[in-house]
């Protein structure tokens, strides 16, 4: 079986590149569906692009390399394929575009348009071995118990990255990276909830409040959730991508007050109320009274001196806190590290010492912040590929 292109995997980024490349390529997945993760993303909606998108919205070794692919295929090219495919959608927050109705609608166009271009897409197959015989790739398969060996004159390694390993998340595109030569950088969860010994949230599961989270510099003006485990809450799963094993984080719990003078005011007008009790006006009120608790506070605020007040308001505003870890890859929406892009043509995605060799979305090390970033980054580094190779030919 002979074809011009092989893409790997048919999640956001494969489909998209199959768009481009269409006729004579075959997209091999071994899920029951194409875009899985598309269709559960947003809570069923997919944030699908953001309208702010920018290199600086994204994490990897060289900072660089996300410029060209996204500049050349960016969140408006996205919005007016979306538009003419009639899908309606809205901003939610913070520039992130979600579908009115459902993900799926965007499964949906790209498999129209893969169609439309004359892309096959073989689903439930795995992939037994990879390799190449000096004049092609060779592909060798197997859907539901029949074997093939598949040939090529152009790889795409689309299968992503390693979160969610239940949704059939593999190593599979670093493994074959590598054995191409291709430099692998150490992968870790991103976009993850962090886990703290003994359940000690647990009282507090359900409470959220806007916060400034901050890790390793790094910070972020979101809400922030409790849950039974830890910490989550899209200011904390932005801040974990920042975040390396052991670091302590700050958080802000008051960004929009200043607390010492409202102690303060407070303590003319309300002297004789228990500090805690006078927490419960700052802060939700579960989370008053563990903070209450776990600081030891007693007394009356009269009781309280300045310097008191100040202790306490600049513990409610840098509040510091060490993770024990993270939920990991069973969780995470990302996935940090992968192909190192050092190893790629920034403009076409196509390693420089494989010629015929390309690897796009998360499988390379690029990796977004939460808001739609991680979808644009599949659908330029896609289209980037995908575009390439239908000017080869
Ligand atoms: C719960 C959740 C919600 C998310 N929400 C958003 C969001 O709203 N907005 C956003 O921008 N990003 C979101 N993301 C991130 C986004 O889904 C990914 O960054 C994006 O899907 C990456 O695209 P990809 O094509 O590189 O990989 P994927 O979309 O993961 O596609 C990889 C494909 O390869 C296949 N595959 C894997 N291994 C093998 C193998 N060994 N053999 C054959 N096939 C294989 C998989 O079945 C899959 O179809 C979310 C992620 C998760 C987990």
């Amino acid at each position: 079986m002979q074809f011009e292109t092989i893409i790997l995997g048919a999640g956001a980024a494969g489909m998209m590149c199959a768009t481009r490349t269409g006729g004579r390529t075959v997209v091999l997945d071994h899920a029951k569906a194409p875009g899985e993760k598309i269709r559960i993303s947003g809570g069923g909606r997919c944030n699908f692009t953001n309208m702010y998108a920018g290199p600086e919205n994204f994490l990897s070794e060289n900072p660089h390399f996300c410029k060209s692919a996204l500049s050349r295929y960016t969140q408006w090219d996205f919005i007016d394929l979306v538009s003419r495919h009639g899908i309606a959608y809205h901003e939610k927050t913070l520039g992130q575009l979600f579908c009115d109705n459902s993900a799926k609608d965007i499964i949906s166009m790209l498999r129209s348009e893969m169609q439309k271009a004359g892309a096959e897409l073989r689903l439930e197959t795995s992939i037994q071995k990879v390799s190449h015989d000096g004049a092609h790739f060779v592909v060798e398969t197997e859907q539901h118990g029949k074997l093939q060996t598949l040939k090529s004159q152009n790889l795409v390694l689309a299968t992503g990255g390693k979160s969610i390993p239940k949704m059939g998340a593999t190593g599979l595109s670093y493994d074959i990276a590598r054995n191409f030569g291709l430099n692998i950088l150490p992968t870790r969860a991103g976009l993850v909830p962090f886990t703290f010994p003994d359940e000690r949230f647990k009282p507090l599961a359900g409470t959220a409040l806007p916060v400034h989270a901050t890790a390793n510099g790094t910070r972020f003006e979101e809400a922030m959730l409790f849950t039974h485990r830890g910490l989550s809450g899209p200011s904390i799963l932005q801040i974990s991508s920042y975040w390396n094993e052991g670091q302590a984080i700050q958080i802000n719990m008051l960004p929009d007050a200043d607390p010492f003078t409202a102690l303060r005011d407070k303590r003319k007008t309300e002297g004789r109320r228990n500090t805690a009790t006078v927490l419960r006006q700052l802060l939700p009120g579960r989370l008053a009274d563990f903070l209450a608790d776990e600081w030891a506070l007693t007394g009356n605020l009269a009781d309280q001196s300045d310097k008191a007040l100040q202790q306490l308001a600049d513990r409610l505003t840098h509040w510091e806190l060490t993770p024990s870890g993270t939920e990991g890859y069973r969780t995470a929406e990302v996935t940090l590290g992968g192909i190192d892009t050092n190893a790629l043509s920034s403009k076409t995605m196509e390693a420089k010492s494989v010629p015929g060799l390309y690897a796009i979305g998360e499988a390379v090390d690029v990796t977004g912040w939460l808001g739609g970033f991680n979808f644009q980054w599949a659908w330029s580094s896609g289209w980037a590929a995908g575009t390439a190779i239908s000017q080869k030919s």
